[in-house]
């Protein structure tokens, strides 16, 4: 449930209702607006039975949250968040632009490809270490060895830095050299990584399951900030359908409902949604148009030998000229980029 406190209420009624609830064992997360500050309460509410909360003078109403999701939930932080990573935000003010390659192939070719994105506007690099594919004979990824080229790529650039993470030995390895983690499409109901993940201490990217629901990405978020961690961003990228004309189906319309049920930034990945590079342009103008906070855009100095997603990968001219493409949908969404 919610306590919404009435606009302006003091620091000290906040303070009184807030130990209330804590004295009952539950948990009372703050969201302080402008002019409303509401309380979100976690945990078993028949401990509050018998104690009316109401009759706190700066208490204005309480309503109950159904979903099970509750620190994601927007009822309890209206406001939608703001996640910082390294020097960069992504938020409501700016346009994210995350670009590399799909894997980490080599040291140089990483520094290339991170150099020409940094060029061209984007603010993280991506980049996989340890690779989820479909195949256990495809290239795999460098692993540890990557995540160090990707340190030396966001120190050379300034860019701040992304990778997937597959389990503990990655998110270990994960939390010295890079910036934020990835959980992918393949492990996004993988519970157990997800609570490693909300302990690790970086902000993390929930990429949807290709197959899930909005509402069970959204609880897959919740095991995350549950552990503590409220640095989270949601990716879509496309889920399964009947349709086999592009790799998967980008649901542009998770994009508003995302807006309307969670607090959460909002990704939007053309790359893995498509599968073909040339859609990526006009899905990104799509996805800016309906509210995403950012787009993440597979990037390649050669796509032709890419040891993965070459196809959907674009050349370095290529994104140079998408994001001049889409800087005035930006401006038109007044976003900075
Ligand atoms: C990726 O971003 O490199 C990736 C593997 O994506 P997904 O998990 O969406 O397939
Ligand atoms: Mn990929």
């Amino acid at each position: 449930m919610i306590i919404v406190m009435k606009p302006h209420a003091s620091k000290e009624s906040v303070d009184a209702v807030v130990n209330v609830v804590k004295s009952k064992g539950l948990s009372a997360h703050l969201s302080t607006g402008e002019e409303v500050t509401i309380i979100g309460v976690v945990g078993d509410k028949t401990r509050l039975a018998g104690q009316n909360l109401e009759i706190f003078p700066e208490v204005d109403k309480i309503v109950a949250v159904t979903e099970s999701y509750k620190l994601t939930n927007r009822k309890f932080h209206p406001e939608p968040s703001r996640v910082k990573v390294k020097n960069t935000e992504i938020g409501p003010d700016t346009l994210t632009i995350m670009a590399g390659p799909c894997a980490i192939e080599s040291r140089d070719q990483l520094i290339n490809t991170a150099m020409a994105v940094k060029e061209a506007g984007a603010t993280i690099l991506r980049g996989g270490a340890y690779k989820p594919r479909t195949s256990p004979y495809s290239f795999q990824g460098l692993e540890e060895e990557g995540l160090k080229y990707m340190k030396e790529a966001g120190e050379i650039t300034g860019l701040a830095t992304i990778c997937e993470v597959i389990g503990t030995k990655s998110i270990n390895a994960a939390v010295k050299y890079v910036d934020m983690i990835q959980i992918g499409t393949r492990n996004m109901q993988n519970f157990n990584l997800l609570k490693e993940a909300g302990q690790s201490g970086l902000p993390v990217m929930l990429k949807r399951g290709m197959s899930a629901t909005i509402d069970e990405w959204l609880n897959a978020a919740e095991y995350i900030v549950a552990e503590g961690n409220p640095n989270v961003v949601l990716c879509e990228r496309g889920i399964r359908t009947f349709e086999t004309s592009t790799r998967n189906t980008l649901d542009i319309s998770a994009v508003p409902v995302l807006r309307a049920r969670t607090h959460l930034p909002i990704i939007v990945d053309p790359s893995h949604a498509s599968g073909v590079r040339s859609y990526i342009a006009p899905l990104s103008r799509a996805a800016i148009a309906c509210g995403a906070d950012g787009l993440m855009i597979e990037v390649h100095n050669n796509p032709a030998c890419a040891l993965s997603d070459g196809p959907q990968s674009l050349t370095h001219e290529q994104f140079a000229a998408l994001t001049e493409e889409l800087r005035p949908y930006a401006k038109l969404s007044g976003r900075n980029f």
